[in-house]
């Protein structure tokens, strides 16, 4: 419908037409519609498809162009007859009729009254029918001022729909406004507002127009409504999806400028402080050149990022890092013997050895001096030895434990382009030591263990050698570290597993394990004051009688050092303080009755010593890490001939020592009164239990070759009598090691008599006089000697 024809006067003036029909009813073409309403006055174009309709047109536009439009009580009938029409419709001016293809005609149909059907004169070729136009009320009825007022009403409520319908034209309101009647802007609103086609066709059939009005302005009202929440939503979510976009374009901004200027406020300031206290830190100049570079990195990165946080960490690694702060050095040997003398009791030749050594290091500050390490089984004193040596000195103590290091990033540490990178033990050391010159107690340095993560013996080498460690590069720092001016002290337990290039730059001082009466004296000096002091409890007057301590030591430990008492003695001194906080009258002064009460019943005192009562057993002494134990050698003989079979914790060299033993036994077999002929007949089973853990294999040859002879021989083993040494195959007793922790196992499990190689005579110089005076000590050169003790007399035969 692209023509744009000029309206005549007529098509402009329904008014005119209006009383150009009249009211006379009067035969017209009936063009019916599906679901639409005309109103008087009103313009609609109306698209014709139907045969009979279109001929109704036809027809209309050869004569005077007129026809009345019904619409349909069914849009679905196809062809409808006088019952299928709505009783009311409008009389119509056909303004124009523009054919669009073969089947289809648009026309513009105007309406101008309203009109009731009152009988289809002929169906054939199209409806035609007579129709009688309705008065329009208004036009003849003076104003009703209910319905004035409810056409101002509609007015205001059309003002009010224009104002959100900005895409309607203004000029409806002046058109409205122009109307010459109430009827007349009821007809214009009802085509103008939503309504569906039975309410528009219940509206053209309505006369009043008071009651049209009313039925408007609730339509009115919901249209308006429906825009105005509709705008609203479309509003809202135009608002936030606006906020959205202007927050995010914000925080690029943002971002962008904070990159300019080098950090959010927040974020400056930590990076000033960070700057600040790296300036305080007094970083060598390769450090420092690092650091800035990192500072400069970090304060282009964004803050959120991942990276951040990992410069950030960097940095305050090298922050906190002691680089030029140290402690200034004691050099006071007087001063250093009052110390380890109020720290320790006992240990005189070790103190001396230590004063020693420290003379040596103050001498000559920097020569290559060996590593101090002490070696002992665990709770002897290494770490308290340690951490006096720190006090003698001035210097500030850490300990770093070494046990369990497989890995030689354990040490170096990690590359900080690992995740979660670390620096290695001895950075984070010094970082706790808080001086570049403290003394650092490298614990269980034999528990470091090499595999295929790589060798961390090789580190800890270049650590410890003061040729190396000026330069000393931790991987995640990345910049050299000054170790020289460190003190490096090594404990181990085992010596021997040592790396032997390690062993040896080390100037070793063996600690060993207590007698009863030592421990005595450091419980009644050391541990009790401080466990004392360490629970609150001075104030409560606790005290501790001797056979109390004693009953501890014997009933509640098993130990070569001290660490299991000192805990037993807290757990008392915790136990009566708690009772005495309750209000429970519990003695002040524990004796051994107390302890048994504290801590339950012994655990050790019954199995203290170790008895064999049948043939064929023998009690050795053996060296374990945690200090000497006595273990109980087993023979068993049985028919057969395959020789031994060996089980428990036994090496080759164990082995090897079995078979020694028996051929000594063998070729001896007469002056002992064994007939030879056994060997032949008897499978024997030797078991040496486990938990001891041979520091020389061939150390239990004697006790081995005193449980065969019983075994063959029938005569028992002396009750209380253990044994340790090597030998050989023509009886020779050869020396071993461990003696003194050996004794000392004997002599914690109330032993009587120790037989140990004539070589070791040197080693008993060592043994506390205490050991040297309750228990028998002979030495034998040979295995007759030993068996002359080890064995009990044949009995009397019959
Ligand atoms: P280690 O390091 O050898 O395992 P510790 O140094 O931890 O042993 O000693 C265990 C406890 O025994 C500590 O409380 C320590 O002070 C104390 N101790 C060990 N030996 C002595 C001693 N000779 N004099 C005083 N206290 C000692």
């Amino acid at each position: 419908m692209s023509e744009a024809e000029s309206k005549t006067p007529a098509e402009s003036e329904p008014e005119a037409l209006r009383r150009l029909i009249g009211d006379a009813p009067r035969e017209v073409p009936i063009l019916p519609m599906r679901a639409s309403v005309l109103f008087p006055r009103a313009l609609i174009p109306v698209t014709i498809g139907r045969a009979p309709s279109l001929e109704a047109i036809k027809d209309a536009m050869s004569r005077d162009r007129i026809v009345a439009v019904f619409m349909q009580r069914d849009p679905a009938t196809e062809a409808p007859g006088a019952g299928d029409l709505h009783e009311v419709g409008t009389l119509a001016l056909i303004i124009k009729m523009i054919r669009a293809d073969e089947d289809n005609v648009h026309a513009l149909v105007q309406g101008i009254t309203r009109c009731r059907l009152d009988g289809i004169t002929s169906a054939e070729p199209f409806l035609r029918g007579e129709v009688t136009p309705l008065a329009d009320e208004a036009a003849s009825e003076p104003a009703d001022p209910e319905v004035s007022a409810l056409a101002q009403e509609a007015l205001a409520q059309l003002e009010r729909l224009l104002t959100i319908m900005p895409e309607l034209p203004r000029d409806v309101l002046e058109v409205a406004r122009g109307l010459p009647s109430p009827a007349h802007l009821a007809d214009f609103l009802a085509s103008l507002v939503e309504l569906d086609a039975d309410e528009r066709q219940a509206l053209l059939a309505e006369g009043s127009t008071g009651v049209r009005l009313r039925r408007l302005l609730p339509a009115l009202e919901r249209q308006i409504h429906v825009l105005v929440v509709g705008k609203e939503i479309r509003e809202e979510v135009k608002k936030s999806f606006d906020d959205r976009q202007r927050q995010a374009i914000l925080r690029e901004q943002l971002e962008a400028i904070q990159r300019q200027l080098g950090e959010d406020e927040g974020g400056k300031r930590e990076l000033e402080e960070l700057r600040a206290r790296l300036a305080a830190a007094g970083l060598p100049d390769e450090a420092r050149k690092e650091a800035d570079r990192e500072l400069g990195r970090l304060a282009r990165i964004p803050p959120q990022s991942n990276e951040h946080s990992v410069i950030r960490t960097y940095l305050e690694w090298l922050a906190d890092l002691p680089w030029s702060v140290s402690t200034e050095d004691e050099t006071d040997l007087a001063r250093a013997r009052t110390i380890l003398d109020e720290d320790h009791s006992g240990l005189e030749a070790i103190k001396e050895r230590i004063l020693e050594f420290l003379a040596i290091r103050t001498l000559r500050s920097d020569a290559r001096t060996p590593i101090l390490c002490l070696s002992g089984p665990p709770g002897t004193g290494k770490t308290s030895l340690g951490r006096s040596i720190a006090r003698a000195l001035g210097r500030n103590f850490v300990r770093q434990s070494m046990g369990g290091v497989h890995d030689e990033a354990e040490i170096r540490g990690h590359r900080r382009t690992y995740v979660g990178a670390m620096p290695g033990k001895l950075i984070q050391a010094l970082r706790r030591a808080g001086s570049n010159n403290p003394v650092i107690l490298l614990d269980e340095v034999d528990k470091v263990g090499r595999d295929s993560r790589g060798d961390p013996t090789a580190a800890l080498l270049e650590v410890l050698d003061p040729e190396q460690n000026r330069n000393f590069v931790d991987h995640y720092l990345g910049v050299a570290f000054d170790l020289s001016r460190v003190f490096f002290i090594c404990t181990v337990n085992v010596l021997e597993q040592v790396p032997p290039p390690l062993r040896d730059r080390m100037e070793v001082i063996e600690l060993s394990g207590y007698t009863e009466r030592e421990k005595l004296a450091i419980a009644r000096q050391h541990l009790l004051p401080r466990v004392i002091a360490d629970n609150a409890a001075d104030a409560l007057g606790l005290t501790m009688r001797d056979e109390a301590i004693q009953r501890v030591i014997r009933g509640y430990t098993r130990e070569a050092g001290l660490r299991t008492l000192e805990r037993r003695l807290a757990s008392l001194v915790r136990k009566t303080a708690k009772a005495l906080a309750e209000g429970i009258d519990a003695p002040r002064e524990i004796d051994a009755a107390r302890v048994r009460e504290l801590l339950g019943p012994d655990r050790y005192l019954d199995q203290d010593i170790p008895r064999i009562d049948e043939p064929g057993g023998a009690l050795g002494l053996a060296w374990t890490p945690v200090g000497g134990e006595v273990l109980v050698i087993e023979a068993a003989g049985m028919p057969g001939h395959k020789g031994f079979i060996l089980t428990g914790q036994l090496g080759d060299v164990m082995k090897e020592s079995a078979t020694a033993a028996l051929t000594y036994l063998r070729s001896h077999a007469e002056s002992l009164g064994i007939d030879p002929e056994r060997f032949a007949r008897t499978e024997i089973h030797l078991h040496v239990p486990a938990g001891a853990i041979p520091k020389d294999g061939p150390s239990a040859g004697t006790a081995i070759c005193t449980a065969l002879a019983s075994l063959f021989t029938g005569r028992l083993p002396t009750p209380g009598v253990a044994m340790t040494g090597e030998i050989t195959l023509k009886g020779r007793v050869l020396p071993v090691g461990g003696i003194k922790e050996k004794v000392l196992g004997a002599h914690r499990a109330g032993l009587r008599m120790v037989l140990l190689p004539r070589d070791n005579a040197g080693d008993l110089e060592e043994l506390p006089a205490e050991v040297r005076e309750s228990m028998e000590i002979r030495l034998c050169g040979r295995m007759e000697e030993v068996l002359q003790h080890s064995l009990m007399p044949a009995e009397p035969a019959g």
